[in-house]
């Protein structure tokens, strides 16, 4: 009998989860909370109102209307052990537990856990206590140094600084002043990477894991990698910055080393795992670990995934994944694009209208959704930073930025922001002011 499903969150990963979702045969229905205006009524897809930060009313939520499996995007809820509450309320959840997702929520826990299991990343000082921090950052001899609050921060709490006052001044404003709040009470000081930075992600079961194609974000808000940093502006997948050698490189010496060793200490690593990696001189090495799908990574991985998303996660859950390991569409890429709000990542108007998407989606690109609302009365408003990704899957690289740039043209977003490089080939913006590509 067919299936519903939940998923939480509300971000353009998550309308990529439910869209791949929707697609299985197994699935009946797929509610998402919160959601956005792409989930509230599309296909099989609707959102939930339902609270997803009280996990037994959730669980009974899900018993009260036949949902057999949850899935969670974000980190703030796996980090709440969502996953430990709704599966012993017998609701099955996909996601690490909390003590795993903890390579997440706690980046002091990740570093020491790396360097127990000699896992390649950059050296480092972990401190609770700012004069401390500073010592270090005085007395270490690698120059340029960036400073993290140890806890979960919305992916705002890294500061690269230039020199040793910038550090110790951003250790202050994160320790003293609570720049990030109780994310900040112990701060990470570690070793500037230099390189390529990619992420690879896999599926992984608790024993196994299989990693996904290679993708890379595009962090800062300008082409040509210019402007303050964001929570991604675009990715592509997969990215040719990683060959077949090097992810079986990255596979052996971090992703299954680190299911491994989290076996070894007891906790059985369930879920995605994603490695934010620094491809250094030296050999690739870990920025950032994160216990979920990335995004926009999920944007141009969920159309790359060949396989049942549905089938893959009770393969999973089952243990059989190794009988029936995810297959992804090999002769294909993936860009997506990010169409932001004027202003973000500062501050930004809600309630821009949008239109155009049905002449997107008419071009065989996918839209995916973050901050839009429903306008009353009908019609499309922006209500987020980041509001839409556009996605085009191709033949190539060079055709799907192609195919994903005509359609954010398509796009009616008065002021919105956006890149046009996300394949890392640089292209001159038609219109742009400060460095920005603004839509008329
Ligand atoms: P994190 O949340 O730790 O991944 O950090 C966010 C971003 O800061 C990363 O995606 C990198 O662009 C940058 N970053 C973090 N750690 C380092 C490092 N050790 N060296 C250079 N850049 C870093």
């Amino acid at each position: 009998m067919a299936e519903k499903v939940l998923v939480v969150g509300s971000g353009g990963r998550e309308h990529a989860l439910a869209w791949k979702l929707a697609q299985s045969p197994h699935v009946q229905q797929v509610l998402v909370a919160p959601g956005n205006a792409g989930t509230a009524k599309c296909g099989k897809i609707r959102n939930s109102e339902v609270s997803v930060s009280n996990h037994s009313i959730l669980a009974q939520y899900c018993k009260d209307h036949h949902v057999g499996l949850v899935v969670v995007g974000p980190e703030v809820p796996l980090a709440a052990d969502i996953v430990t509450d709704l599966t012993g309320a017998d609701v099955p959840c996909f996601g690490p537990v909390a003590e795993a997702a903890k390579l997440e929520s706690s980046k002091s826990f990740a570093k020491a856990f790396m360097e127990r299991h000699n896992i390649p990343t950059a050296r480092y000082g972990s401190f609770t206590n700012p004069e401390d921090a500073c010592r270090f950052i005085r007395m270490a001899d690698f120059p340029a140094l960036v400073v993290k609050a140890s806890g979960l921060a919305a992916g705002k709490g890294v500061i690269v600084a230039r020199d040793q006052d910038e550090a110790c001044q951003a250790v202050m404003d994160i320790m003293k002043d609570g720049a990030f709040g109780s994310a900040g009470e112990t701060v990470v000081v570690e070793e500037l990477l230099e390189g390529e930075e990619v992420s690879c992600l896999c599926f992984s079961d608790g024993i196994n894991v299989y990693p996904m194609p290679p993708a890379q974000d595009h962090k800062r808000l300008q082409d040509g990698d210019q402007g303050p940093n964001t929570g991604g502006m675009g990715a592509y997948c997969p990215t040719p910055q990683v060959s077949k050698e090097l992810l079986q490189v990255i596979r052996e010496t971090v992703l299954q080393k680190t299911v491994d060793g989290m076996r070894k200490e007891g906790v059985h690593y369930v879920g995605v795992l994603y490695a934010g990696m620094m491809l250094t001189k030296q050999g690739p090495k870990v920025l950032e670990f994160n216990c979920r799908f990335g995004d926009p990574e999920c944007q141009v991985l969920m159309p790359l995934l060949k396989s049942d998303l549905y089938e893959v996660i009770w393969n999973i859950l089952d243990g059989k994944l190794q009988s029936h390991p995810p297959e992804w569409h090999q002769d294909s890429s993936a860009v997506t694009v990010v169409m932001a709000s004027n202003g973000y990542p500062g501050s930004y108007k809600k309630g821009v209208e949008i239109t155009g998407l049905s002449q997107v989606e008419d071009m065989g690109l996918q839209v995916f959704h973050a901050g839009t609302a429903l306008k009353e009365g009908g019609g499309l408003v922006s209500s987020g930073g980041r509001v839409l990704t556009v996605t085009a899957v191709r033949s190539s690289l060079e055709v799907a930025l192609e195919a994903a740039n005509q359609g954010v043209a398509a796009v009616g977003f008065p002021g919105a922001v956006y890149r046009r490089d996300i394949d890392g080939i640089k292209t001159q913006p038609e219109h742009t002011a400060h460095g920005l590509t603004y839509k008329d």
